[in-house]
């Protein structure tokens, strides 16, 4: 049964792929950010595959940087909580903070194909996790995502004002009392975890085939 949340709470990775554009339905978002034990989607994501290919990076990487001689924190270590004056909570876990002399590296590690939002969600975290965080005092911090065979660094520039100012708003749709829009599309419902009881609009089978023979060329 759907309960509403008593403050809104955004887990990061909610954003991430509204700010890259690779999801459009701002509501998901907004909807999640706002209500907890809705109806779900069964799912057939296979977690326990996906968890222990994820778990494998995040060992490997940690055991690489401790041979480089950092002070590796993982997952756990690294959730953070942050509320806003507006009241709005906004939560992640980065998988590796790698500490070394002063020097610090907030990496995220991806089983996947590259998409723009691993970067922007080490970006986030690059602004969210230092806030009041004493391990991160006085440290140089900069990013890296760390796929299975690349890596991406992400510099502390890239954390200008143009992506805070982007950051801050879409938190402030996305936590405010105003519902967003939803954008239904069996690209993105088929991946969505809010089931049709309570989002009437989701696609639920695919579109016709968009192909189609000519002669014009
Ligand atoms: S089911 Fe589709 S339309 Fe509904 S919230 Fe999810 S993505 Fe948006």
């Amino acid at each position: 049964m759907t309960e509403t949340r008593s403050e809104p709470y955004i887990w990061v990775t909610w954003l991430t792929k509204l700010l890259a554009g690779e999801s459009q339905c701002e509501w998901s978002a907004w909807f999640r950010a706002h209500h907890t034990a809705y109806d779900k989607v069964p799912s057939d994501f296979d977690l326990a595959s996906w968890t222990m290919d994820h778990n494998e990076l995040v060992a490997a990487r940690r055991e690489q940087l401790l041979e480089d001689g950092y002070e590796v924190f993982i997952e756990d270590e690294n959730a953070f909580k942050r509320i806003g004056s507006t009241g709005i909570i906004v939560s992640g876990k980065p998988d590796i903070l790698a500490i070394r002399e002063r020097i610090g590296v907030v990496e995220d590690c991806k089983t996947g194909r590259p998409r723009a939002s691993d970067q922007l969600q080490v970006l986030v975290y690059l602004l969210l996790l230092p806030i009041r965080n004493p391990r991160c005092a006085n440290l140089s911090l900069s990013g890296r995502v760390v796929y299975k065979t690349k890596a991406v660094d992400i510099p502390a520039s890239a954390l200008d004002g143009a992506f805070r100012q982007r950051f801050v708003d879409l938190v402030h749709r996305v936590g405010g009392e105003t519902p967003l829009a939803k954008l239904p599309s069996w690209s993105e419902c088929r991946w969505c975890d809010i089931a049709s009881t309570v989002c009437l609009a989701r696609v639920t089978e695919p579109p016709p085939s968009a192909e189609a023979e000519t002669d014009l060329f």
